[in-house]
Order: C-alpha cells, then structure tokens, then sequence
C-alpha cells in the first residue's frame, strides 16, 4: 500500500476523538484537593493532552465561565455537591454531553437527567457520636431532633451546601412539614451556635463540647488517614454512624463534572470526564480525598467505615429543592 493510504488508513480506524483530539484541556476546578494532581498527570501520559488546571470556589469559578461567555476558554467545570452542580447548571454553564460510557458506567440517580453533568466520587453526611456520652447511640437524623440530645448537637451553618442538600433530600422523601419539624428540633438541641467546617463538629464531639454532630464522611478519612497522635486521639473517641439503615439509608452526595456550554476542546472534555470513570482514575479519584468512588468498591481508610445502605435518590432534587430548605431553615431559625 502507498505510504499515504497507509497513514490514511490508520487514521480511519482510531476512534474520532483521537482523530480531533486537543493538545490542551482547560479544566476548572473547585475540588481543593493535591491528590487530583495524580488524575491530571495520568490522563496526560494516556493522551499527550495538557491539562490546565483553574482553581478557584464554585460560585466564583461559575460566575467567570457565565462572564466569559462565548470566550470562554473552560472546557470543563468540576466542583462537589449535586446542590452546586445543579446552581452551575441554572446558569447555563453546561451543556448536554451524550456518552454511551457514562450513562452506563454511572448509576442514573448520580447524574443530570439531562446530561450536564456527572457524578464522578461519593461522599455520605454521617452522624458523629461520642464515645464518652451515656445517652442511647443515635441511629437517625430523626433521632437528633429529639429531646434526648437537647443541647449536645454540633452541626455546621445552614448555608452551607452539605446542609442545604441534606436537607433537600427530607423534604423529598419525608415532606415539607417533617423536614421543618426535623430542622427546629435540631435547632433546639444545639450545644453551640453553628460554626466551623465540619472537621470542626468532629473534633468538637471528641473534646466533649457536643455529644452529636454531623459531617461528610471524607472529614472522617482524612482522620482516620492521619499519622498524627491528635488526630489517632481524636479518632479513639468517635463512633461513626451511618443513618437510617432501617429506612430510607444514609444521604449520599457527590463531586462531579460537567462540559461547558462553549468548550473549546469539546470532544476532549468529554473523553476526559469518561477517563475519570476508569477503574484507576475512580480509585485514584475516590481515595485521594477519602472519598467512595461512584463504580467499584470503596477503597482506602474510608472502607474501614465497612459498607452502608446509601439513600438512592436522585441527586438532581438538592438543587430543584434548595429554595425550599433555605426557606425551612430560615424559619426553624438555623443561621
Ligand atoms: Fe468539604
């Protein structure tokens, strides 16, 4: 065969993405975590694309990529929480990506029903129990609204977006009315005023200043992750609870991605957010920030939590809900 249509034809049998592949990829980023380093590397060495990578807070990085409109250079935004996500999508940041390998590698209730966007690690909000408390072990999030743990209950502010989605995610399962009703009556078990991240609630429950708290469960691994004696001490004195395992399961949230409205590197994007799902990148992906990847079993110290029943409900309604647990929150008077 000539040498032409031998190049020729050796083009024809790759993949067209590789045929139109970019040599660069902007990604946006509001995951804070060095360990995503690795992610990027090894999507270069696979493909010799350069990742460029912007870091910035959600609600910032989503206000550039809507201020940069159609010159925009993103290709990609990436932040945690389907309540963000969801914001990001509100205002039009993404656009529909179809994949036959993310729609099935990725569980439906872990993605935009429309496409734009794509739950890529998990991450479950737990109940944090001290061991040193008397009163009977937690086993809901009902439970913390309840009389027993009046003034004993640490949990972060109700703007922020953990709490937000949690919150979401009663009043689609339970209503409206227990959704309040739950949020009041944790207001009246505070031990202090909302305040601090939730590493803060954790050690606060081991110093003994809360009995109860709340927290996403990467909080728990990067603890348990820790070579440090305070943190090993801290650790001794917690137990972890994963809610609701005889009912409705634990809350389930997730980090994920999603291709911008005017991607330059549209087919890269999308072939970069698949690579993301591959069995390395989800366990680098997962395990990195002590996170659960969203295929595949649970890995680093965070599995040594063992396996939980996960609530299955779609991650799309902690946006379409926000307003209302803004709402609730505001009136149960959680600040
Ligand atoms: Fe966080």
């Amino acid at each position: 065969m000539p040498r032409l249509l031998r190049v020729f034809a050796c083009i024809c049998l790759l993949p067209l993405h590789q045929i139109v592949q970019a040599a660069e990829l902007n990604l946006y980023s509001a995951r804070h975590y060095d360990t995503d380093d690795a992610l990027y590397t090894g999507f270069t060495d696979l493909t010799g694309v350069k990742v460029n990578l912007i870091e910035g807070g959600s609600d910032a990085l989503i206000e550039r990529i809507v201020n940069e409109g159609k010159l925009s250079p993103a290709d990609i935004l990436m932040t945690v929480d389907a309540g963000r996500l969801w914001r990001a999508a509100e205002a039009g940041v993404f656009q529909p990506v179809s994949s036959k390998i993310l729609e099935s590698r990725i569980p439906s209730h872990l993605r935009d029903p429309n496409n734009l966007w794509f739950g890529l690690s998990k991450r479950a909000r737990v109940i944090i129990y001290g061991t040193g408390e008397s009163k009977p072990t937690p086993t809901s999030y009902e439970d913390l609204a309840g009389d027993t743990y009046r003034g004993r209950v640490c949990i972060r502010s109700s703007s922020n977006i953990y709490n937000l989605s949690l919150l979401a995610g009663m009043i689609e399962t339970t209503g409206e009315k227990a959704a309040h009703k739950w949020a009041k009556g944790v207001v009246s078990n505070f031990a202090r005023p909302p305040q601090g991240n939730d590493t803060a609630q954790i050690r606060a429950v081991a110093s003994g200043e809360c009995g109860a708290a709340i927290a996403n469960t990467y909080y728990v691994g990067r603890l348990l992750a820790s070579d440090k004696p305070a943190d090993k001490e801290t650790v001794a004195g917690l137990k972890i609870i994963f809610p609701n395992q005889d009912d409705r399961g634990a809350h389930i949230n997730i980090s994920g991605a999603g291709v911008t409205q005017y991607a330059p590197n549209r087919e890269t994007a999308i072939q970069f957010i698949e690579y993301l799902t591959n069995p390395e990148a989800q366990r680098l992906f997962a395990e990195g920030n002590n996170e659960y990847p969203v295929i595949g079993d649970f890995v680093g110290p965070i599995a040594r939590l063992g396996p939980f029943k996960e609530e299955a409900i779609d991650a799309s309604v902690y946006g379409k809900r926000q307003a209302q647990a803004v709402r609730i929150y505001d009136k149960a008077g959680w600040r």
